[in-house]
């Protein structure tokens, strides 16, 4: 049947045009005047429908009878997936039917579309796999001054997606910092709350091959259409399609139908818009438009809070020394935090040992490679602290009180013997003190160390307590 109805259209098309559009498509079966034909795309199905309807509509009629129907299959070879073939069944002959039509279309590596159907507003089912990973909820987002901004502005956008002044939303900030957890969390938000939203998760580096693929297979129309019903895309550090012209073009490209359509975008980067090297303008002053929203270094309360909720998370224990250890020497980059916690837990259960300082005090040697250890200021004055049984707090007020003063001074002391910090950073560790104090407490602490043997004690016991080994 399909070769006489190919018959009748070969002779009525151009030749180039029937080449293009009919050669390539595959009769699937015919039951109950229903034929089906297997089509290489949505996009070949959309211009078929767009283009051929009324001839498409005349053969079958001719062929069938009246009653003739025409079916498509899909093969979806494209975006964002492992070549996922999906198959539409789709009345032919009625373009308003065709729209309302549902549709199946696992793309990206979906098990059951069946299930967990979601629905683009007016138009068709589709499952796409958001690509969230739900250990990165809100909920174990942990807050602090070190994102406050950037995680209330993704709060917001979970709220309202597409809703807020902050389109896109642009979250950036060092290695290991939270990025990709935030952005995860505004995906997640979404979706509980609106499950019928279409939430895609993607890194840049994912999304530039996918297109490098599509370019490739021919597929580019595709890829575009994919991404452009999307109603939540986040792109994860957009700094890699620095130098990418064809790559940012065609996220150019979608980022404004996406916008046009009040849909939510959200980005992370390694760097604020201004020191993206190797992005066009355009795309750069379209960063602009929603809010940039920094992610920086946690302090201290804030890193030991990540590591207990970690923790408690996976069911881990550690002694509470062990975690201020691990928070007090790591204090750049969380990802390093959690990689130090599983090696220390590694370790223990390779070697049947408890966990206690002084395996992690070994491992972190080990663990913080190439450079030498360097024990932060606010290490040196916990374990000073400590050692005095004085609160850490008054290290930093103004108090004159003998022993206070003492373990300030030696406080500041190690501080600047052990680290490179520099005396005004020191000083301003110690409640604002300036470089000329600093510098009289590291001399009082070398002349009493001279003539107190006491003092002396207390300095190698603090030395050893302090030295990574
Ligand atoms: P980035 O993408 O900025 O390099 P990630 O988002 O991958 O960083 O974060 C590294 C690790 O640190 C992740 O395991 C993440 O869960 C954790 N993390 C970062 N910030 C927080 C936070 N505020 N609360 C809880 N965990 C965090
Ligand atoms: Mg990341």
């Amino acid at each position: 049947i399909w070769n006489s109805c190919l018959k009748v259209i070969k002779d009525n098309l151009p030749i180039q045009a029937y080449k293009t559009w009919f050669e390539p498509i595959v009769p699937v079966k015919l039951e109950n005047n229903v034929l089906t034909i297997q089509v290489p795309s949505h996009f070949f199905y959309e211009w078929l429908e767009e283009h051929y309807i009324t001839l498409l509509k005349k053969v079958i009629k001719k062929e069938l009878g009246q009653e003739g129907h025409l079916e498509y299959s899909i093969v979806m070879e494209n975006s964002a997936s492992n070549s996922n073939p999906y198959t539409v069944k789709l009345p032919a002959s009625n373009k308003k039917a065709v729209k309302n039509a549902p549709m199946n279309m696992p793309l990206n590596i979906s098990d059951n579309p069946i299930k967990n159907p979601f629905i683009i507003p007016g138009l068709k089912k589709v499952n796409v796999d958001s690509n969230l990973n739900p250990a990165y909820s809100f909920e174990n987002f942990v807050e602090g001054d070190c994102n406050r901004l950037a995680r209330s502005a993704g709060y917001a956008v979970a709220n309202k997606p597409g809703g807020t002044a902050f389109n896109p939303l642009l979250i950036y900030g060092g290695v290991g910092l939270g990025k990709t957890h935030l952005a995860h969390s505004i995906g997640i938000g979404v979706k509980n709350q609106f499950p019928n939203k279409t939430v895609l998760y993607v890194s840049s580096e994912k999304f530039a091959h996918q297109f490098i693929d599509a370019v490739r297979n021919q597929t580019t129309n595709d890829f575009i259409h994919f991404y452009q019903m999307i109603d939540v895309l986040i792109i994860d550090d957009v700094q890699f399609f620095s130098g990418k012209e064809k790559t940012q073009d065609v996220f150019f490209h979608i980022f404004n139908h996406l916008h046009q359509n009040g849909k939510q975008i959200i980005l992370t980067s390694d760097k604020p818009p201004v020191e993206m090297q190797g992005m066009e303008q355009r795309l750069l002053s379209r960063f602009k438009w929603g809010l940039s929203a920094d992610l920086s270094t946690p302090d201290l309360e804030t890193r030991i809070a990540i590591m207990e909720k970690k923790m408690y998370g996976s069911g881990i224990e550690l002694p509470r020394e062990v975690v201020e250890y691990l928070a007090y020497s790591i204090n750049t980059n969380i990802r390093e935090m959690e990689g130090a916690m599983t090696s220390l837990l590694a370790q223990a259960s390779l070697n049947k040992k408890a966990i206690t300082l002084d395996l992690a005090k070994q491992m972190i040697d080990k663990f913080v490679k190439n450079t030498a250890r360097e024990v932060s200021i606010d290490y040196i004055q916990k374990v000073v602290c400590d050692y005095f049984d004085l609160p850490i707090e008054m290290l930093k007020s103004k108090t004159r009180k003998r022993e206070v003063v003492q373990a300030r001074q030696i406080s500041m002391y190690f501080s600047k013997k052990m680290t490179k910090s520099s005396l005004a950073s020191i000083g301003a560790h110690c409640g604002g003190k300036d470089h000329a104090t600093v510098l009289h407490a590291c001399r009082t602490v070398l002349n009493l160390s001279e003539t107190d043997k006491q003092f002396r004690v207390y300095l190698e016991d603090l030395e050893k307590k302090l030295t990574i080994q």
